[in-house]
């Protein structure tokens, strides 16, 4: 057994759906991996990036409430202020401190961490001291609330002073003015000295009204070169304002004015100097000013991070979505490849293989089952191949073969079973000319003895035509004993009947039986081969008389009609007829309704395969009423040749 009978239909289907379906695998598992790669960056972008991103974004978001918390607390007038307002910083802050361990928590953001880790407490370390600058700022505020009260009771403290002086030297230079009276004397040196007293006294009051204006304005002056400014006019007013004091020594309360004026003038410098206060102060404000830039700078340059972070993974959730669309754009070209192979597979398979090779052949194997069926035994069988098919094929034409040479063999039995019948049929044929001839004989010799030749001559020549008949019997009998020639050659239909008929002679005398024979020798002629058509004669006219044995009115009716190709030959009897559910079944072989040993049941088959080797059909007609037909069609033949 070789390799590809070894595989046969089945292996080699096995083969070719194999590969269909490696193809089918192989694409598969190229999808599968495709798929997997593509939902596995869907899911990093979903899981990793999108969180990233709406955390960053929430992170940046908080940067920004502290960038706008940060000014109020700045601005904070009130304790609680600045405490609802830090409260609220510290608490953006650890929820931004959170958010910054949740984003960068992986290992491979390490430096991520520690960066934002870094901008975090800058911020944090900012906010504490524009917290603590907002606390120093409420101690200033304090301060100079407290100083300007302060200042206005030093400023009530001296007006109490300088006013009862101012009155008393009015009324002492009344008093002076009343003493020397008009056209008096001169005033005297008391007049004047009250005269300079009271301007002494008035500049000393103007000038500390003076003072405390400016030091109050000070106090709320917001630049700080103006304060500057104000400062050193206020001491320009001060200093010469000392020298006012000295002829108001010897008055009473100048002592405490005196004091009164200094007090002023400690609001001034020293250390309740409101300048100073202010200038701290203002300093102090400049400061938070910057610290709160800086915490601008620092949110906006961690925003900044967050953004290019933000960027970045964008950028990367962008290129996990480009290199999963050309891995897919990859993989649909395999797809087609594989879809476009395995449909040429299955095209070569089924179109070549299954069509060409295993459907051809079978319908061909088909055919000649077919004909083989039809009794055509010289149908080809197709050969080739190493499959189940040519098997099959193989044992078909063992199968037709055999089959040949078992119908050879049955023709050839069914022709000595005819014979042994014929033989009977011959043996009274001869036995009558037999008797003839000895009766003619005796009649001879007996007139040769009476010297009459000449009667004697007339038997002789009777005898002699006896012998001559007898001798054509013989002879036939002995064509057809022989095997049939196949050639086909053209035949006088007229003469085989009567041939036939003649054989027949015997039984239809015996048995009774009218022969209306419409079919004269030398006017129809047929091609085929006139002992094959003779035996078919014989076995439908012998079935014909063993059908009408049991009925009363016995025919036997033969005829023929022509057309320009064919001429069909009716055998009519006036039997029982076939029953139709059995007319299909006569030409099988073995088919019989006769005892046993009366009939083998081939005659007809044997009848079918001869008439279909001259190329003719033969068919049943029948009515049960009427009797059987027998209908053969063969080529008519134009005309006459030596048979
Ligand atoms: P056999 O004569 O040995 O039975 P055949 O093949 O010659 O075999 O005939 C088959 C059968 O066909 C017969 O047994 C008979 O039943 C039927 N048959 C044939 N010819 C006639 C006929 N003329 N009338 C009635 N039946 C017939």
């Amino acid at each position: 057994m070789n390799l590809a009978q070894k595989f046969g239909i089945r292996g080699r289907m096995f083969f070719a759906f194999g590969v269909i379906a490696s193809v089918t695998i192989v694409t598969s598992v190229i999808a599968w991996i495709a798929y997997e790669r593509l939902g596995n960056s869907v899911q990093q972008i979903a899981r990793n990036d999108i969180t990233a991103v709406s955390l960053a974004a929430e992170l940046a978001a908080k940067g920004g409430a502290i960038t706008a918390t940060a000014p109020s607390l700045v601005a904070a007038v009130s304790e609680s202020e600045r405490r609802r307002d830090w409260d609220a910083l510290a608490g953006i802050l650890r929820k931004m401190e959170a958010l910054v361990e949740r984003i960068y928590a992986g290992e491979a953001q390490a430096r991520e961490h520690a960066l934002k880790t870094r901008l975090l407490n800058a911020v944090a370390s900012n906010l504490r001291e524009l917290d603590a600058v907002v606390r120093q700022r409420f101690w200033f505020a304090d301060r100079n609330r407290e100083l300007s009260d302060r200042l206005r009771w030093a400023h009530a403290d001296l007006l109490d002073e300088v006013d009862p002086m101012i009155d008393d030297a009015r009324f002492n230079i009344g008093l002076g003015l009343e003493k020397t009276g008009p056209g008096g004397r001169q005033p005297g040196g008391d007049l004047k000295a009250e005269v300079a007293h009271q301007e002494a006294l008035l500049r000393i009051k103007a000038a500390g009204n003076l003072l405390v204006g400016l030091i109050a304005r000070a106090a709320n002056m917001t630049d700080a070169k103006a304060l500057q400014d104000t400062r050193h006019f206020a001491m320009e007013i001060a200093e010469p304002i000392a020298d006012d004091f000295a002829p108001l020594k010897r008055i009473t309360g100048t002592l405490s004015l005196r004091q009164s004026y200094n007090s002023l003038l400690g609001y001034i410098s020293g250390e309740n100097s409101l300048f100073e206060l202010r200038r701290d102060e203002l300093e102090l404000m400049k400061k938070g000013q910057g610290l709160l830039a800086e915490n601008r700078k620092l949110v906006q340059s961690l925003q900044d991070e967050l953004a290019a972070d933000v960027e970045a993974v964008n950028a990367q959730a962008r290129g996990a979505a480009t290199r999963s669309a050309e891995f897919l754009n990859r993989t649909k070209l395999t797809f087609a490849a594989a879809a476009v192979g395995s449909i040429v597979i299955s095209i070569l398979v089924v179109w070549l293989y299954v069509g060409r090779n295993l459907v051809g052949r079978i319908t061909a194997l088909d055919a000649s089952m077919r004909r083989i069926a039809r009794g055509d035994l010289k149908a080809n069988v197709p050969s080739g191949g190493s499959d189940e098919i040519a098997d099959m094929a193989d044992a078909l034409r063992t199968f037709r073969d055999t089959l040949s040479e078992t119908q050879a063999e049955l023709v050839q039995a069914g022709k000595l079973a005819a014979l042994g019948q014929l033989s009977a049929g011959i043996a009274h044929e001869l036995n009558q000319p037999l008797a003839a001839i000895r009766s003619r004989a005796h009649s001879a010799r007996v007139l040769l003895e009476r010297r009459r030749p000449a009667g004697a001559r007339d038997n002789l020549m009777s005898i002699s035509s006896l012998a001559a008949r007898m001798a054509s019997k013989i002879n036939h009998l002995k064509t057809l004993a022989r095997k049939p020639s196949s050639q086909i050659g053209i035949v006088d239909l007229g003469a085989v009947v009567a041939e036939a008929l003649d054989i027949l002679q015997a039984r239809i005398k015996d048995e009774g039986v009218t022969v209306i024979n419409r079919l004269p020798r030398g006017e129809i002629f047929v091609k085929g081969g006139a002992i094959r058509l003779e035996q078919v004669l014989l076995n439908i006219i012998g079935n014909a008389l063993d059908a009408m044995g049991n009925v009363r009115r016995r025919a036997l009716t033969i005829a023929a009609t022509q057309t320009r190709d064919d001429v069909v030959i009716q055998i009519a009897d006036t039997g029982p007829g076939i029953d139709a559910a059995i007319a299909e079944q006569v030409f099988d072989p073995f088919f019989t309704t006769k005892d046993v040993g009366e009939g083998l049941g081939l005659g007809l088959s044997i009848s079918y395969n001869i008439i279909k080797d001259l190329g003719g059909t033969i068919k049943v007609g029948s009515d049960s009423k009427k009797g059987t037909t027998f209908l053969i069609s063969l080529a008519r033949a134009a005309e006459m040749a030596p048979a």
